[in-house]
């Protein structure tokens, strides 16, 4: 596998406006119709005329209302979501929220049972797939394993019709292109069994990007890779997003990925949005408790307000805002709690544990009977011992009634 550095080496080429790169857009997949009709010149490629005029704009993803039920089980209530154009946008949420069933309705691999799906100002619900001209990708590779990798990215454009169908030479050098854009040149005779994973998923992206899409949606592409790789295709697929320009739609269950690589994050839960936001808006004003607990690695606390003061176990923590009074969740995370003096507000908790993180470390705290315990982060020049009890300050309130 590559290490980061080669996989985030510069391309000699500016992809976009490169003449010939391969999103360069035919007429049938500009964004202008949904139907893709096939070029008055046969091809969809275009060969050696005015770039700029065939260069694919980006469009933009609604779903309106957009709802999926299997029999009685309801997979998703009532989407209403908008991926700006050009946007990465993440999809966030437990295992069974609705992730994959919501880009397999963006897809049209699913058809609705409520609402629609707009290309642009184009209605998309009852499109076929291939007219759709989406670019998928997925968690397993779905390579060809009996095909080269250059027969492998080349392949959905070979199975066009033959009108649509762009020339072989063309298709060559399309591939080869692509190869270049993924980084991967000089192993298109190569068999998928003959790559790493990494190099496998960079296959797969040329794959779904050869066809010309109008937008990418990708179901949690790295999941089956380790973390170390993990990371360094996440840089990568950034960049590459950043270069091509496409709508992206990209489902995921780790957090960590989706904010980090994303431009937005939606959280679902149970099939509903509880959040769309970049991720300074999800970290730092989570809308609503599940979304304060999803993230961040929050330990939820039940706590009791009134007399401006929330009580955890047998703790006062006097509240420097006002805040309804009675039963609410309180999540804390590691770096919302620090060291204090003798100051308003400030309470003891005894250091049940300790533990090296990185740089600094964790000092796990006991709260009380029946209660998580919560973590602060402390520097290393602060000695701390098990048992010991420190007085702590809490710098975030995160309260939900
Ligand atoms: P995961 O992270 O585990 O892949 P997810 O968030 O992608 O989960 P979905 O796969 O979209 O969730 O599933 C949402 C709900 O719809 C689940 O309750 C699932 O069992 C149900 N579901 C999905 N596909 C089908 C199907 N073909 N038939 C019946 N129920 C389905």
């Amino acid at each position: 596998m590559s290490t980061t550095s080669s996989l985030l080496s510069p391309s000699p080429r500016f992809w976009r406006d490169s003449p010939s790169s391969p999103w360069s857009a035919s007429p049938s997949s500009n964004g202008d119709t949904a139907t893709g009709s096939p070029p008055a010149n046969g091809t969809d490629s275009g060969g050696t005329d005015d770039s700029s005029s065939r260069r694919s704009e980006p469009v933009a993803i609604t779903t309106e209302g957009l709802g999926k039920s299997f029999g009685e089980s309801v997979a998703l209530r009532s989407i209403d979501l908008r991926v700006a154009p050009g946007e990465l946008l993440a999809l966030l949420g437990p295992s069974g929220s609705g992730k994959t069933t919501l880009l397999r309705l963006i897809a049209g691999l699913e058809e609705p049972t409520a609402g629609r799906i707009l290309f642009g100002n184009e209605d998309a619900t009852r499109v076929s797939v291939r007219r759709r001209r989406v670019g998928f990708v997925f968690q397993s590779y779905a390579l060809f394993r009996n095909l080269t990798v250059a027969e492998n990215i080349a392949y959905g454009l070979k199975v066009r019709p033959r009108a649509e169908r762009p020339a072989a030479t063309e298709i060559a050098r399309r591939v080869e292109d692509l190869l270049e854009l993924v980084q991967l040149t000089g192993l298109g005779k190569r068999r998928p069994a003959q790559l790493s994973g990494g190099q496998r998923q960079r296959v797969a992206l040329a794959r779904a990007l050869a066809v010309e899409p109008r937008v990418l949606l990708l179901d949690e592409p790295f999941g089956a890779l380790d973390a170390q790789v993990r990371r360094d295709l996440r840089r990568w697929l950034r960049e590459i997003h950043d270069r091509t320009g496409h709508t992206t739609l990209f489902v995921t269950h780790d957090q960590e990925e989706a904010l980090e690589l994303a431009d937005r994050v939606a959280i679902l839960n149970k099939g509903a949005l509880e959040q769309v936001g970049t991720p300074d808006d999800i970290l730092d004003r989570p809308a609503s408790a599940f979304v304060a607990g999803f993230v961040g690695g929050a330990v939820r606390l039940p706590v009791t307000v009134g007399g401006g003061a929330l009580h955890v176990g047998d703790h006062r923590i006097a509240l420097r805002e006002p805040a309804a009074s009675g039963p609410a969740a309180l999540f804390v995370r590691p770096g919302d709690l620090v060291l204090a003096g003798d100051g308003e507000g400030a309470f003891e908790v005894r250091v049940a544990n300790l533990r090296r993180s990185g740089s600094a470390r964790r000092a796990e705290l006991a709260l009380g009977a029946g209660l998580p315990t919560v973590e602060i982060e402390l520097p290393l020049t602060v000695t701390v011992r098990r048992g010991e009890t420190l007085r702590v300050h809490l710098v975030h309130l995160r309260l939900f009634p």
